[in-house]
């Protein structure tokens, strides 16, 4: 009996190890995960609101103690610092959750490659969410829309490249 004991206790340790080292290799912070959408439940239901007419759905949410915290995750972006476009799409997180739950979110992080960022949801990040929502709303009734070529790489991956006129041309 003593060494069913002493296994379940070295097999307790071991885990315990484990899920630290997991842990530490996420960069995300020691909170229970409400939900993430790699379960099929959670996929079908992708947060919404109607009074911003906006829709999203982060890949983790985690529990900040009323309030929830946004997780996205960009497993391939090596940068030091976050992109604008992500910070906005997590931003239009921090807003859905806060429609859905009454409770405004602290803040958001944002994971990339190798680093974690804390993103916090202020007023002025909420102004810039908002003025960036009307631009797209406006550029939707243009006819005409400059393409960007701000992130040429897409251009090779495009499935439009054979019939888009700006494609940038690869060797
Ligand atoms: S091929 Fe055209 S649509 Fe596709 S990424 Fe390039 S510019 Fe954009």
């Amino acid at each position: 009996m003593i060494w069913l004991a002493i296994i379940l206790g070295l097999l307790g340790l071991w885990l315990w190890r484990r899920s630290n080292a997991l842990r530490a290799s996420t960069g995300l912070p020691w909170r229970a995960v409400v939900y993430h959408d790699t379960t099929r439940r959670e996929l079908s239901k992708p947060l919404f609101s109607a009074r911003y007419q906006l829709t999203g759905k982060p890949d983790y949410v985690l529990a900040d103690g009323k309030a929830l915290i946004p997780v996205e995750v960009k497993p391939q972006r090596q940068a030091t610092s976050p992109r604008q476009g992500d910070i906005l799409q997590l931003a239009a997180y921090c807003l859905l959750l806060e429609e859905a739950t009454g409770v405004a979110p602290r803040y958001g992080l944002l994971r990339y490659a190798q680093h974690t960022f804390q993103v916090d949801w202020t007023d002025q990040l909420y102004q810039a969410l908002i003025e960036t929502l009307a631009i797209m709303r406006a550029d939707l009734t243009l006819t005409e829309v400059e393409r960007s070529h701000e992130e040429p790489w897409r251009c090779n991956a495009c499935g439009f490249g054979d019939r888009c006129t700006d494609a940038l041309e690869y060797d």
